[in-house]
C-alpha cells in the first residue's frame, strides 16, 4: 500500500496514530483555505491579461424570480494557480492530465521567511531543506512541500509584491521576489522525490530568473506547481493533508486553483 493510500485511510477510517513522535488525530482537525480571491485586482504576471468578471445578468426577471450571471475571463498563470508540466515542457501533460493522486498528500511547510524577507531576491536553497531536516526530520516521500518565503503578507501591495506596478516587458525587468534555487528543486526532486511545490509568491523562480530554470527542472520531471499560495503563516511545518485541485482547462498549461489543506489535532 502506498504512502497516499495510507493517509486516505487513515482520514477515512479515524482515529489518531503516532507519527514522528507526534500524535496526530486525522478525524478531528480543521480545513484551511490558502487560496486567493479572484477578482479585477488580483496579481497576474506584467505580460497577461488579468483577471474580469462582468454582469451578464442581475436582477429580478420577467418571470418574477432573482437570477444573476456572470462572465469571467483571465490567463492561466495569475492568482492561486496551479502550473502543469506543459507550461514550460513541450512534451510535458496538461492539466487535464493530472491525476487526483498527484494533487493530493501529505504536505510539509518549509519557512524561509527570516532570510527572505531580509533580501527580495532570495533564492531557497537545498541547506534551507538539510536545516529543515535536522529540526523535523527527514521530508517524507511524495510529499507537497509548501515554501513560506513571508511575501504573502504583500499580496494586497502589489508593488511590494512583485517589485513592479508596471506592465509587459518593462514590468517583467522589474520583478522581484524571492523563488526556489533550481539546484534545490533538483534535489527535492532527485533526493527526496517530492509530488509538488507551492509558494506564496507570483513564481516558484525567483522575480529576476530570465531563464525559469526551476519551472524547467520541474516540469520536465513531472513535479507540478502552486504560486500565490495564501496563508502560510498558518500552516504547520509537517503533518497535514493537501488538496490542491486545479480548474480542469483541456490542454491547458495552468489553471486556477482551490488550495486546502487538513490540519489535524495534535
Ligand atoms: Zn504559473
Amino acid at each position: 500500500m502506498t504512502k497516499h493510500y495510507m493517509i486516505i485511510l487513515l482520514l477515512v477510517t479515524a482515529g489518531c496514530r503516532n507519527i514522528s513522535g507526534e500524535q496526530i488525530c486525522w478525524d478531528r482537525g480543521q480545513w484551511l483555505d490558502l487560496t486567493r480571491d479572484f477578482e479585477k485586482s488580483t496579481v497576474y504576471w506584467p505580460t497577461n491579461v488579468t483577471f474580469s468578471h462582468d454582469t451578464v445578468t442581475y436582477g429580478i426577471n420577467d418571470k418574477g424570480y432573482f437570477y444573476s450571471s456572470f462572465l469571467y475571463a483571465a490567463e492561466e498563470h495569475g492568482g492561486t494557480h496551479f502550473d502543469a508540466p506543459l507550461h514550460f515542457s513541450e512534451n510535458g501533460r496538461s492539466i487535464e492530465q493530472i491525476l487526483p493522486e498527484e494533487f493530493t498528500g501529505e504536505g510539509i511547510c518549509v519557512d524561509v521567511s527570516e532570510k527572505a524577507l531580509a533580501d527580495r531576491d532570495y533564492l531557497i536553497t537545498t541547506e534551507d531543506f538539510v536545516g529543515w531536516e535536522k529540526m523535523k526530520g527527514k521530508i517524507p516521500a511524495h510529499a507537497i512541500v509548501l515554501l513560506r518565503t513571508g511575501w504573502g503578507q504583500y499580496w494586497n501591495d502589489p508593488l511590494q509584491y512583485t517589485g513592479t506596478l508596471k506592465s509587459g516587458a518593462e514590468g517583467v525587468g522589474e520583478l522581484h521576489f524571492p523563488g526556489l534555487d533550481p539546484a534545490a528543486a533538483l534535489w527535492l526532486i532527485d533526493e527526496r522525490n517530492v509530488k509538488a511545490v507551492g509558494i506564496d509568491t507570483p513564481s516558484i523562480d525567483y522575480g529576476q530568473s530570465a531563464d525559469f530554470l526551476t519551472h524547467r527542472t520541474l516540469f520536465s520531471h513531472n513535479v507540478t506547481a502552486y504560486e500565490n499560495v495564501a496563508n502560510l503563516e498558518s500552516v504547520p511545518t509537517r503533518n497535514f493533508y493537501v488538496v490542491a485541485a486545479p480548474m480542469k482547462i483541456k490542454g491547458g498549461s495552468g489553471a486556477p486553483l482551490r488550495l486546502l489543506v487538513w490540519i489535524p489535532e495534535v
